[in-house]
């Protein structure tokens, strides 16, 4: 490039900037001068670069991509992007949960599988991860379940006791941890994983009839793990490494793709199911409800810039469009309320404005002004109703309407009990019908490797009779090997 057509630099205002090299002084050896205005922008933008980083799902990456509707699933929701041929772009961002900005990307923990997809009914976001399950049941013990896995207010370090106390203590978090602990509790990289919806949602078809739906995206690259001896590896190697994968197999062409498939649950059905189909701790068996493919989802474009598209990607289960709503999960309740909280506090009140959030059809909302607003489309008239030919709501627009009938006292209780409900029996089933010998083998040891590490002697005893919960062999391995654990180490 020659010279000419290197641009020169400018301040944000524009104006051409003197140096890029030496800061304004009295003198060659006098003070700095403090309107030097350029160098002054310079420091505090810097000082202001970084936004507060997500409190869970801090380190992550993504990609833009397109999903591609290939069956007919239209006898089960009107929701413009799941009809046939249709085609829809979208955004994911793969994360690990507990770690910061800066942590390894193979670390044993749950990842993040949040989509987002632009649809022609505004954006419909499906903020999942690569486990069906999950460790609490009810939102009220969620910030105790992460600040459990975060750092130790004294000394500031990660702790295994604590981890150990909290899900001891928490008996529904025994098929997640069963999970978490297995093979796929550290996947070879984001494309080696599947994605789940987790929750259960409702849909509603043209004709007004409801069905319960899970979500469940199966990676068309195949599920691949890696040890916990290969991940600690990696970890000093390369932290970033599923980083880089993603954006390597995406720049040589690579693109990976996913299979969605959903398990579709008749409306009437869900009351008296054998499990509680709306219990965030439980799957639904394939064998009670098969899949069903809707689609592909494949990603092939990396964002240009980090910070703009990833780290302000703003996911949020609350963005639901017609044919798609909400069920009487009480995770998806409460994170209904907490993802657009976090985004507010996180990257300010206009979120929504930011390229990787905005609509890709136009956005007649009646929100206003707020910090960084640029966005003034609708500034003629603020209020609704009126008569100055401002938006006005149409609920035709949502078809039948979503929900479920509710009445009764204001209660804090658990869910009712369904037949089989209860917080081991579908830990178990993995343990002795999913997993085989070496997976198995692999499950106690990365369950006693972790119990060894700083874990009480109480909180041990308990975990032992935890895992005896789940399966009493299991329970028994472990149980040998953290005693023959603490024997060989002399505690
Ligand atoms: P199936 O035999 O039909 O399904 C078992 C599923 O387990 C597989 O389809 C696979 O899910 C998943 N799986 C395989 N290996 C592992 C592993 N190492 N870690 C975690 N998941 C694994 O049986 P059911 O549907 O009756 O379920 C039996 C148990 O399987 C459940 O209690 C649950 O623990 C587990 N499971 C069930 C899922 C479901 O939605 N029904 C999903 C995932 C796990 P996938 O096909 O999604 O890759």
């Amino acid at each position: 490039m020659s010279e000419a057509h290197v641009p020169y630099t400018t301040n944000n205002a524009g104006v051409p900037v003197e140096s890029d090299s030496d800061s304004l002084t009295a003198g060659p050896v006098g003070p700095i001068l403090l309107h030097d205005h350029y160098l002054i922008e310079k420091m505090a933008q810097f000082n202001r670069e970084r936004v507060p980083e997500r409190v869970v799902h801090a380190k992550g990456g993504g990609a833009y991509g397109v999903f591609q509707v290939t069956q007919d699933v239209s006898r089960y929701t009107r929701a413009d992007l799941f009809q046939p041929g249709k085609r829809t772009e979208m955004l994911a961002r793969f994360s690990t949960v507990a770690g910061e900005l800066g942590t390894p990307d193979s670390w044993r923990d749950p990842r993040g599988f949040a989509l987002k997809f632009y649809t022609e009914q505004g954006n419909y976001d499906l903020v999942g991860n690569n486990t069906p399950v999950f460790f609490v049941r009810d939102p009220i013990k969620f910030q105790d379940f992460i600040r459990s896995q975060k750092r130790r207010p004294d000394t500031h370090l990660r702790d295994h006791d604590m981890q150990w106390d909290f899900w001891t203590l928490s008996p529904e978090s025994a098929h997640m941890v069963t999970w978490l602990m297995g093979d796929r509790g550290i996947p070879r990289s984001w494309r080696h994983m599947n994605g789940y919806g987790s929750h259960t949602y409702q849909w509603v078809n043209a004709a007004g009839e409801r069905f319960w739906v899970k979500y469940h995206f199966k990676t068309d690259q195949g599920i691949e793990f890696l040890t916990q001896a290969e991940a600690d590896r990696l970890a000093g190697e390369d932290p970033d490494a599923h980083l880089r994968d993603l954006y390597d197999a995406i720049v040589a062409g690579d693109h990976p793709s996913w299979t969605l498939y959903v398990q579709v649950m008749p409306f009437d059905d869900a009351w008296d199911y054998r499990f509680n189909p709306f219990d965030l701790t439980k799957v639904w068996p394939h064998g009670d409800h098969p899949l069903i493919e809707v689609g592909r989802m494949t990603l092939n474009r990396n964002p240009d810039n980090y910070h703009v598209h990833i780290e302000q990607a703003a996911f949020e289960p609350s963005n639901l469009v017609p044919g798609i709503g909400v069920s009487p999960d009480k995770m998806l309740l409460g994170r209904i309320f907490s993802y657009p909280d976090t985004h507010r506090y996180r990257i300010g009140p206009n979120y929504a404005q930011l390229p990787p959030n905005r609509a890709h059809v136009p956005v007649h909302s009646y929100a206003k002004d707020g910090p960084m607003r640029f966005d003034a489309a609708r500034a003629e008239v603020p209020y609704a109703p009126n008569s100055y030919g401002g938006p006005a709501a149409r609920p035709e627009l949502w078809g039948a309407p979503l929900g479920w009938d509710v009445a009764g006292r204001m209660v804090r209780e658990a869910y009712p009990l369904h037949r089989e409900d209860d917080d081991w029996g579908q830990a178990g089933t993995m343990v002795r019908q999913v997993l085989d010998d070496a997976a198995r083998e692999r499950l106690v040891s990365n369950i006693s490797g972790h119990l060894l590490k700083g874990v009480s002697a109480p909180v041990l005893a308990r975990a032992v009779r935890y895992w005896r919960n789940v399966d009493q062999a299991l329970g028994d391995r472990i149980a040998a090997e953290v005693d023959g654990g603490r024997a060989a180490d002399g505690r």
